[in-house]
């Protein structure tokens, strides 16, 4: 493998992160000279950042390379196959832990090794039924599945009157007509949010505080509309949360999309009584890990530049997108720049969180480990699916992402060039207050709540061409990131003290 690196290091030399020849060499006076936006002083070569021509081989290499030979759908095939339920606390996630490991050390990874966390372990059980009894005495199956940290109904169900609600404003309406049914929260994702990922944060918070909220009222379980953009009947779980330690608890479920039109289209012609049966239980806390590999630095070793997913998924499907697809891009970004001979100032670290789901143990753990003395200078995240890139987000003020926003250019063959004003992730956000810079990969997001949390979150779903893609523009953006100084991502607010989270 090391004598492939050397070769490749000599054959991609002008692109490489050798920051001595880049910050007075003739490469960059030559290949810069169009694209020297910026404050006055601004000097892509004493930033080392490269010029042009560096960084159109650099994008053209990662493009050819990435789509000729690229390993993202090898390691999300292996991953989905081998650890298909990789809930914190399973088993699964155990396997998806081995596999982690050894596709970092395949990739060429350094220092690879599994830091542990406490990981909560909630398990869904095998019986997930739910029966609505119309007021004419018909019965209907309703298509449901456990909210993750949900309590059981216990073996003989809950049988109890629906009333249904608009989100948790609609909640208020109608708070003394709760006591003793169920609560079905029936709010839409809305179609006309100019994004989904805008949509689903705002429909969200009746599935996350649904139970909490209604049990206030004496409502004695929750069922809530699936937070999808697709008219199917498959639901799709996610996290919830109870009040405090000691606060009551009621069951809480998602409903299909299909059954909770029919369950709302029922209400309207007169009374419904369901009966919900969850197995659901939580164990105690398990002893799980975040899996770590590095492409070590240079002469900056000491510090990082983060690359990561997380290694946890949902269990009614096999975690395709969410998020075996960033795990695999991760990883191939990294293998992709080691192979081309890259050898960063800073170390790259590939980071693969445990817990994002259900407790972020692993990214509170890891922050709490590793983000004293701020050795982290960007952080890229991830999470949003495996699906064709648009370019990366950066969480920097508009001057600094207005100045680094052509550096994308040679990947607008494949129209991802853009860099985003804002972005970030769960995993990566306890760094922040460490003085980490946060990014994330952004992607053409249209389709990717059909799957998120569900059983069709599965491999055939993930374009292997998309997914690389993606790969190809973290490893881009990450060798940026590896070689520029510090004051490549500084604003002017920076200087005001105006400056954003
Ligand atoms: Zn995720």
């Amino acid at each position: 493998m090391r004598c492939t690196a050397l070769l490749m290091l000599l054959v991609w030399a002008p692109a490489c992160s050798d920051a001595g020849t880049q910050a007075t060499g003739p490469i960059e006076s030559g290949g810069g000279s169009s694209m020297e936006p910026g404050p006055a002083g601004w000097s892509r070569a004493a930033l080392r950042i490269p010029g042009d021509e560096v960084l159109r081989d650099r994008g053209n290499a990662l493009l050819d390379r990435g789509l000729s030979a690229g390993k993202a759908w090898h390691y999300l095939k292996e991953l989905c196959t081998l650890a298909p339920k990789r809930l914190s606390g399973s088993p699964g996630y155990e396997k998806a832990a081995d596999w982690a490991f050894d596709a970092m050390i395949a990739a060429g990874l350094e220092n690879v090794r599994r830091e542990s966390v406490m990981v909560p372990r909630w398990v869904r059980g095998e019986i997930e039924r739910c029966v609505a009894e119309a007021s004419d005495g018909s019965k209907i199956d309703l298509a449901v599945t456990a909210l993750g940290g949900t309590i059981g109904t216990g073996p003989v169900g809950i049988t109890a009157e629906v009333i249904e609600v608009d989100g948790l404003e609609g909640l208020q309406k109608v708070k003394n007509e709760i006591s003793g049914r169920v609560v079905f929260y029936n709010r839409p994702m809305r179609a006309t949010a100019r994004t989904t990922g805008a949509a689903y944060g705002e429909a969200v918070g009746q599935r996350v505080n649904g139970a909490r909220e209604a049990v206030k009222y004496g409502a004695v379980a929750v069922l809530v509309r699936s937070m999808s953009t697709k008219l199917d009947d498959y639901p799709h779980t996610g996290a919830m949360r109870y009040g405090e330690e000691g606060s009551d608890k009621i069951p809480a479920a998602a409903l299909g999309l299909i059954s909770a039109d029919r369950l709302s289209a029922a209400l309207k012609q007169g009374t419904v009584r369901i009966t919900l049966e969850l197995e659901a239980e939580t164990l105690p806390d398990v002893e799980q890990w975040n899996v770590i590999g590095e492409v070590p630095g240079s002469d900056l070793r000491d510090e990082i530049v983060l690359v990561g997913g997380h290694l946890d998924a949902w269990e009614v499907g096999s975690g395709a997108h969410d998020d075996g697809a960033g795990c695999a891009q991760s990883v191939e970004a990294a293998r992709l720049l080691i192979e081309h001979g890259f050898r960063p100032r800073r170390t790259l670290r590939v980071v693969l969180f445990a817990n994002e789901e259900n407790g972020l143990a692993g990214a509170n753990g890891y922050a709490d480990r590793h983000g004293e003395g701020g050795a982290h200078f960007v952080a890229m995240e991830s999470d949003s699916g495996g699906l064709g890139p648009r370019g990366i987000g950066l969480a920097r003020p508009r001057d600094v992402v207005d100045r680094l926003q052509p550096l994308g250019f040679p990947l607008g063959a494949v129209g991802a060039e853009r860099l985003f004003a804002g972005g970030g992730g769960a995993d990566i956000g306890p760094l922040l207050p460490y003085g980490c810079f946060v990014s994330s990969l952004k992607v053409n997001d249209e389709r990717y709540f059909d799957y998120h949390h569900s059983a069709l979150d599965q491999l055939e779903n993930v374009n292997p061409r998309e997914l690389q893609l993606g790969a190809v523009v973290m490893a881009y953006w990450l060798a940026i990131f590896a070689d520029c100084e510090r004051d490549a991502l500084a604003s002017v607010a920076d200087k005001s003290g105006d400056v954003p989270g």
